[in-house]
């Protein structure tokens, strides 16, 4: 479904992402783990084109993106097709303030899907139950809790009907008793089968929903392999401290 490639970012002076390779199946649930700083965030935000990479390839489905080219019409329109087909779930949720939960989800469906309103609205209602939000659709963000607030970011995201969803640390903003509800909605997603990138440094959810665990360190893959083998026995030296700190 995503195939990176070579994949290149500096910021300013910072090597931030030194040449990276990843390629996401269809259904995997893959998990990005590593130290603060390490690029993980960058990683997802080039994933989808929020951020372009100074070089390599992006492929989401049949969307394929070179990279550090001319910024052209039809370079940004590729870009807007491969990032249309990708949702995003971030740390501090960048919910619509002025909208309602059904508004923030229905505003992707109706100004870029253009549904209609009626239709809109029934898939928004569906997915606030699928998040457990039915009867939260009316109310604003500034009266919902941090996990209530993510779990519409989540609705939002799914709303665009995306192929990946990508989410960058979904807990990290919330208070600890709150984590459990936004991440039994990502595993039952996964359970549903659907392809997600999921930054966390929870180690027992990573346990629990990935297929694989990526690990990142000074911008570059430094290990992969099934959760099991990486929490019990990682390969690398960098990885094994990396867990001490962690677990
Ligand atoms: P964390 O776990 O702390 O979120 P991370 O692994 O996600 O870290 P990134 O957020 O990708 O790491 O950041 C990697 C490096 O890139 C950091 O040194 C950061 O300061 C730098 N960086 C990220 N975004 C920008 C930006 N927009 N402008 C300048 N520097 C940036």
């Amino acid at each position: 479904t995503i195939e990176i490639t070579g994949v290149r970012k500096k910021f300013g002076e910072v090597d931030v992402l030194r040449g990276v390779d990843l390629s996401v199946e269809r259904g995997e649930v893959v998990v990005l783990m590593g130290p603060s700083g390490s690029g993980k965030t960058t990683l997802v935000r080039c994933m989808n084109l929020l951020e372009e990479p100074d070089a390599g390839r992006v492929r989401i489905c049949d969307c394929a993106f070179d990279c550090g080219g001319p910024r052209d019409r039809s370079a940004r329109r590729l870009a807007q097709r491969a990032r249309r087909r990708t949702g995003m779930v971030f740390q501090q949720f960048n919910l619509f303030p002025h909208m309602t939960a059904l508004g923030n989800v229905i505003e992707g469906p109706r100004q870029v899907r253009r549904l209609p309103a009626a239709e809109a609205v029934a898939l928004g209602e569906r997915l606030l139950a699928r998040v457990g939000l039915a009867d939260k659709r009316d109310e604003y963000p500034s009266r919902l809790s941090g996990g209530q607030k993510q779990r519409v970011a989540i609705a939002r995201a799914l709303a665009m009907e995306p192929e990946v969803v990508l989410f960058d640390e979904p807990t990290s903003a919330l208070d600890p008793e709150l984590h459990a509800e936004v991440l039994d909605v990502i595993q039952e997603l996964a359970g549903e089968g659907m392809t997600m990138v999921i930054v966390t440094h929870e180690t027992h959810f990573a346990r629990e929903v990935a297929d694989r665990i990526v690990f990142m360190d000074g911008g570059v893959i430094v290990e992969e392999a099934a959760p099991d083998a990486f929490f019990t026995r990682p390969a690398q030296e960098r990885a094994r401290s990396f867990l001490r700190l962690v677990e």
